[in-house]
């Protein structure tokens, strides 16, 4: 078979290898029935308990009781970008957003369909290079939520903690790129949704954690499958769900369970981006793209002293077996996405890469 390479994709991205060996297994017959997991229906008795699983270990990670709903959806995060104001977001009303980067900025642009957007905190000022002071966000007056990006996929920054949202207003949140990197109280918010193909199994599955009383609120008419409340009545299968997905997302959960649960992965994932920060303190070849204090640990974005530098980097990493390094055309320069699947040697072998390259080339 051929050997695997480190994979520094920002999504789809690296998934966990034992999760991957299982599945191989799985896709031929999930366990003694006979039949693949890409075959089971998603009413019979395998996929209950594959289904059931899922959301199990999902609750116990994050400490989710019953007051919130687990939905396991399609259409990404962005389309809870719309979702979400589409449910809650009262006709009139208000969401207060802080903006952050491009993903911010979409979802600020579909809430605007249904209600006032009024942006609390932003950092375009300075091509979205840190995360605003969390005391010094301005909120409306009475918002029906207060809505964030956890992780800034594209910038390389990371909320330190959550903003908390002004009395009788819920706390939303993009959680897609760092969802279960470190330890969460989802209990905390109203909304929390995630796509999956950054920390959590493969594209085409969405997880969105929703307080159960707003899923009684009914703000305007949508269609059947855009409403919270269908999904949340009918356990997420009011029609087919993405039913491989689900089963990934939750043999990701159950490996996250193996490695110690939450608390022991957010350390290793600060020790895996701190083997590449070091080497950026202590460079003067090397720039982070994002400022001290807000820095991601679940992308690192840094350049080199030029464009013309850049594109050798990434050319000759990608010749020495990392891939995807290229950053995103909005920042430039390169982007190591180190996932919670990410290995800590892929770290230390692109560390041990970027110190040899500095030497050969400053
Ligand atoms: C990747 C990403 C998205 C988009 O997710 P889709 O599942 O492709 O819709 C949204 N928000 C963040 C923070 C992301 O990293």
């Amino acid at each position: 078979m051929t050997e695997r390479i480190y994979n520094f994709s920002a999504g789809p991205a690296v998934l966990p290898e034992p999760v991957l060996e299982q599945a191989r297994e799985d896709l031929w017959s999930l366990g003694d029935s006979g039949v693949g997991i890409l075959e089971h229906s998603h009413r019979g008795g395998p996929f209950d308990a594959v289904i059931e699983a899922a959301e199990a270990d999902c609750r116990s990670l994050a400490g989710v009781g019953d007051d919130h709903a687990v939905l396991f959806l399609q259409g990404g995060a962005s389309t809870q970008f719309f979702m979400l104001p589409a449910n809650l977001l009262p006709e009139g009303g208000t969401a207060d957003y802080v903006n952050t980067g491009s993903w911010s900025k979409k979802a600020i642009k579909e809430a605007k369909l249904y209600g006032n957007v009024h942006v609390a905190g932003s950092s375009e000022d300075e091509n979205f290079s840190y995360i605003p002071d969390l005391a010094s966000l301005s909120c409306s007056d009475s918002p029906t939520y207060l809505h964030f990006t956890s992780n800034n996929t594209i910038f390389g920054t990371q909320f330190p903690s959550e903003p908390t949202p002004p009395a009788g207003a819920f706390l939303a949140c993009d959680g897609s790129s760092d969802a279960f990197s470190r330890p969460i109280d989802l209990t905390r918010y109203g909304v929390y949704y995630a796509g999956a193909q950054k920390n959590l199994g493969p594209s085409g599955v969405t997880l969105v954690v929703i307080r159960r009383d707003l899923l009684e609120r009914k703000e305007r008419e949508l269609p059947t499958m855009l409403r919270y409340a269908t999904h949340a009545e009918q356990g997420s299968r009011y029609n087919t769900p993405p039913t491989f997905g689900i089963y990934l997302m939750g043999r990701v959960f159950r490996w996250i369970q193996d490695q110690g649960g939450l608390e022991l992965l957010g350390k290793q994932n600060e020790e895996k981006a701190a083997l590449l920060y070091d080497v950026l303190d202590e460079s003067a070849f090397y720039e982070a793209a994002a400022k001290a204090g807000t820095r991601s640990l679940m992308n690192v974005t840094f350049r080199t002293p030029s464009p013309e530098l850049d594109a050798q980097f990434v050319k000759e990493s990608e010749a020495a077996g990392l891939s995807g390094l290229k950053g995103h055309r909005s920042v430039g320069g390169m982007r190591a996405s180190i996932y919670n699947a990410f290995p800590r040697q892929g770290c230390q072998v692109l560390a041990e890469f970027m110190k040899d390259f500095a030497q050969r080339n400053g």
